[in-house]
Order: structure tokens, then C-alpha cells, then sequence
């Protein structure tokens, strides 16, 4: 058992990023066998945002709720609660595989929820898991647990924000998040694909 309490900074962001992505590894398994693949009704409205081969390969499944990770119990033994709570997401993707929270989405999910998770699918197709998930957990953990400084969310709500004004006038956002997910000079742009 770690005692994150006892972690310095940077251990913290190491220790963390390491188990969020042999957690995402193992949720991505788990429900990849029962997802199915996005409805055709989904495929035609994101078709202008996205490439056919990546809505192709995308699946989708609807869970009664969600879970937050094993390694959340080490905070709170610790004394603390770890301060992002995936149970009240309305979805998470892990890699290609995107679950939807049934306690917080009762009905089928809006175009533009699924929207933004098609987002972080094109981002791990590009970064990998492990990569994904350091790029997810470091700025996160140096931003004083800021949810709304990490890259990776940051460009899925601008990228979502502009398909809802869109009125369905496409752009690509997979070419976009590809190139900026490269660019250098961005926080944590790193060297690309680790995998
Ligand atoms: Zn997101």
C-alpha cells in the first residue's frame, strides 16, 4: 500500500499515472467485449468531425454507473478523497471504448456528449494509454488538482463547444486534435506516440 501523503510531487504524478493507466488498460478490456459499436444516427451527425475509420472502430456502452479506480482507496485511507469523481461523469472513454453513465444520462447521450469523448478517442490513438494517461494525470496534479488545466479536457470542451454552434456545418477535429496534439511548445506536448 502507498500512503500518498508520504509521495513528494513529482512521485505523486509518477505513482499516479502509472496506475491510471493500467486502469484504463484493464476498463478497456473489460467492457470492450460488451460495447457495441456507435448507432448509425451517432455516425452520420459526427461524420463531418471525425474519419469513418475512427467512428468505425469507436464502441460505445451503456453502464448503470461508474466506477472510480481501485487506487482511490489509498486516498482515502490516508485521510484524503481523491478529487476527481468519475461517478458523476456523464461518460469516460478508456482508449476506443466509451461508456455512458446511465445515474447521470438516462436516455440515449446528446450528439455532443459523445462528441467530446470521440475527442479523447482520436488523443489516445495519437499519445497511446500510457502517454495518454501522463499527459492526463500531470497537469492535473501540478495545477493543485485543477480539472480545467489539463490539456487533454481543455481542447475536448473548446472542440465541443464549437460543434454545438457548428449547426452541423463540419470542421475536422480529428485533424486538428492531431496537429495540436504535436505541436511543440504546448504544456506537455512531449515527442507523439509512445507506443
Ligand atoms: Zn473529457
Amino acid at each position: 500500500m502507498t500512503d500518498p501523503k508520504r509521495l513528494n510531487m513529482q512521485q505523486l504524478v509518477s505513482y499516479l499515472a502509472e496506475n491510471a493507466g493500467h486502469w484504463i488498460e484493464s476498463q478497456r478490456a473489460q467492457h470492450r467485449v460488451h460495447a457495441k459499436p456507435l448507432p448509425d444516427t451517432t455516425v452520420a451527425a459526427l461524420g463531418g468531425f471525425f474519419e469513418p475509420e475512427t467512428l468505425d472502430r469507436t464502441r460505445i456502452r451503456n453502464v448503470p454507473s461508474i466506477d472510480n479506480p481501485p487506487f482511490y482507496r489509498e486516498f482515502e485511507e490516508a485521510g484524503e478523497s481523491f478529487p476527481l469523481d468519475f461517478t458523476v461523469w456523464a461518460a469516460i472513454t478508456f482508449g476506443d471504448v466509451i461508456l455512458v453513465n446511465g445515474e447521470q444520462v438516462p436516455g440515449p447521450p446528446s450528439h455532443s456528449v459523445v462528441f467530446h469523448e470521440m475527442v479523447h478517442v482520436v488523443q489516445y490513438d495519437v499519445l497511446g494509454i500510457h502517454e495518454f494517461a501522463r499527459r492526463y494525470v500531470t497537469p492535473f496534479i501540478q495545477n493543485r488538482f485543477n480539472y480545467m488545466a489539463i490539456p487533454l479536457e481543455t481542447i475536448a470542451f473548446d472542440l465541443q463547444g464549437r460543434f454545438e454552434e457548428s449547426g452541423g456545418d463540419p470542421f475536422s477535429a480529428e485533424a486538428e486534435i492531431r496537429s495540436i496534439i504535436g505541436a511543440p511548445g504546448l504544456p506537455y506536448a512531449g515527442s507523439g506516440r509512445q507506443n
